[in-house]
């Protein structure tokens, strides 16, 4: 058994941990942070994300026109979030108007003044399409980190390493934690596993082998522990209680560390833990063709172009197109009672729109090339990796005709086959619509709305019929639902103070980032901006790490 001790221990070197550290370490007390795997992993699963960050009224969008306010940003959260009057949304009420309001000013000068730089050209995720008073974002607003999840991480994982020169921060690697020791109420440590070091690389999973156990003591405990989407079992039981049915060939969008364990650990000292049901998973997965975890998924940032069609080959609702409101198709597909779908497209479309998040499958931004990323934005192409996507990715159909296509689709194996009159009838009448400058089909309306701001003018394909000889191959993608954000959390209050159900807090637990429901068990209600999870980490993480370095 080893003992140490410290002003704080912070659990989990994710982002949420690392801003946290960094912050009480530079408000002068020692930290001990901990996490169960090893160095490898440094800042968790933003180092795999886009960086892409929910800013509002920047200079990158006001350079383009576009025209965003506090109180349109607000009024956006609020339609998206649809939060309870109950106790459950009560913290996390407050934390959302905190939140945007660091989101329309000081966020984007702190990270400024940090050496972060965006990518200029605010992305549209999540446009909503339900009405002004609807879910979804009025305007874009995802500003990409130049560097991608790499180059965010980098900013406080220096920060750490300085502190740790200075003797301010020990880390202790694969130390996993299992019980916060309580004294009179009030916690006084942590107690866990030590685990034998593990050789795989990022995002692998670790072995479970003991070696040890250790007992850290400390006033102060922030628990920075992510969310639950890496846990098979945890999933299943969650998305059965949330969407009330089993999801059936589900991808898994997280790595294996993101284990929800510490939501079970926190209860047992008495923590709250609220919305544990509200799921931020996608219903647009592909299966990574490198996998670097279990059943890898990634998900598809594709355009609104494409036809998007349920497992019988029916074209999903308006405005359900792609990246318009992921939980509202999530829904669909689940009340559609296939485990996937479809999304239709030509190669002009597949050039121009299709996309995958992840820092990986963007190598211009997160290698900062600029010259390369211009290109990629001015005159897209289809990239040597997205080629390989479509030779030797399981859920990629291509073919010169209709009629080859659903023969095609209908060779994926695992999907219930579709009929080929069904298939050819909806992109026929799709197609019918897209030859005047007017049609009464809303999709048309959504893609004319978005090539209206100037950088999608280039991002998004010219409204015209698929089924168009100049644009072979046709391209059918088969999509399957896939984990990624976990919305409920750890019941916090705006200091980040962990509470009991009976609203009182735990004296010296905190919380942060995922764990927390990105802050006061569940900012996002029922649904995300986009761009607020790494987000709600650095803002959830700097307020636990003040409130901490306060003492
Ligand atoms: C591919 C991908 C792309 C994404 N893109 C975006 C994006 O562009 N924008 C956005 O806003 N969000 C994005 N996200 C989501 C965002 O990255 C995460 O929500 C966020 O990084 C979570 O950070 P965290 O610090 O709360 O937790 P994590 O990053 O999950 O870190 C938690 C750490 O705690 C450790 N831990 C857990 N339990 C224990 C224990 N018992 N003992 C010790 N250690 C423990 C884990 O090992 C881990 O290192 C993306 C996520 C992924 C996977």
């Amino acid at each position: 058994m080893t003992t140490q001790s410290a002003d704080a221990i912070v659990i989990g070197h994710g982002l949420a941990g690392l801003v946290a550290a960094a912050e009480i370490a530079e408000a002068g007390r020692s930290v001990i942070l901990c996490d169960q795997q090893g160095p490898a992993d440094e800042g968790g699963q933003a180092f795999w994300s886009y960086g892409g960050l929910f800013m509002v009224d920047t200079p990158e969008q006001r350079r383009l026109g576009i025209k965003d306010s506090p109180d349109l940003a607000l009024r956006d959260w609020w339609s998206s979030a649809e939060f309870t009057d109950g106790p459950e949304d009560l913290w996390a009420r407050r934390w959302a108007a905190r939140y945007v309001e660091f989101a329309a000013g000081e966020k984007h000068r702190w990270l400024r003044g940090l050496g972060w730089r965006a990518y200029p050209l605010p992305v549209w995720p999540e446009r909503g399409g339900h009405g002004a008073l609807g879910s979804g974002n009025s305007v874009p607003r995802f500003h990409i980190t130049w560097g991608t999840g790499p180059g965010l991480v980098e900013i406080f994982a220096a920060r750490v390493r300085s502190a740790v020169a200075a003797g301010r921060i020990r880390r202790l690697h694969r130390h996993r934690v299992e019980e916060i020791l309580l004294d009179g109420g009030a916690v006084s440590g942590v107690r866990g596993t030590r685990l034998a070091a593990s050789a795989g690389p990022r995002g692998a999973a670790s072995t479970p082998d003991a070696v040890g156990e250790f007992v850290l003591h400390a006033p102060a405990v922030l628990l920075a522990t992510g969310g639950v989407g890496g846990n098979p079992h945890r999933v299943r039981e969650l998305f059965t209680r949330s969407f009330g049915s089993e999801p059936t060939d589900m991808l898994c969008g997280n790595p294996a560390y993101v284990d929800g364990h510490m939501l079970d650990t926190a209860r047992r000292a008495g923590a709250a833990v609220a919305n544990e049901d509200r799921l931020w998973f996608y219903p647009d997965g592909v299966r990574n063709i490198d996998p670097v975890w279990a059943d890898h998924g990634i998900h598809v940032t594709a355009g609104p172009s494409a036809l998007w069609l349920d497992g019988a080959g029916v074209r999903f609702p308006p405005p359900l197109y792609p990246n318009f409101d992921t939980v509202g198709a999530v829904r669909h597909v689940v009340a559609s009672g296939f485990g996937h779908s479809w999304l239709i497209m030509n190669s002009e479309i597949f050039r121009k729109e299709f996309g995958m998040s992840g820092q990986e499958l963007n190598p211009a931004v997160t290698g900062r090339h600029p010259w390369l990323a211009a290109k990629g934005t001015v005159r897209p192409s289809i990239s040597p990796l997205w080629q390989r996507f479509l030779d030797e990715g399981e859920d990629f159909v291509t073919a010169s005709s209709v009629a080859e296509l659903v023969d095609g689709m209908n060779a994926v194996p695992g999907v219930a086959p579709v009929d080929p009159q069904v298939v050819a009838r909806e992109i026929s009448a799709r197609d019918a619509q897209a030859v005047n400058a007017y049609s009464k089909d809303p999709q048309f309306a959504a893609i004319r709305n978005a090539r209206r701001y100037l950088p999608d003018r280039f991002r998004i394909a010219v409204p015209s019929p698929i089924d168009d000889p100049r644009h072979r191959p046709l391209i059918a993608v088969r999509l399957r639902i896939t984990t990624r954000k976990t919305l409920g959390g750890l019941l916090t209050d705006t200091d980040a103070r962990v509470l009991r159900e009976d609203g009182t807090p735990i004296a010296g637990l905190f919380a942060a980032g995922e764990a927390a429901g990105f802050g006061g068990g569940g900012v996002h209600g029922q649904r995300s901006l986009e761009g607020t999870f790494v987000g709600g980490c650095l803002f959830t993480g700097r307020v636990a790490g003040r409130t901490i370095g306060r003492g």
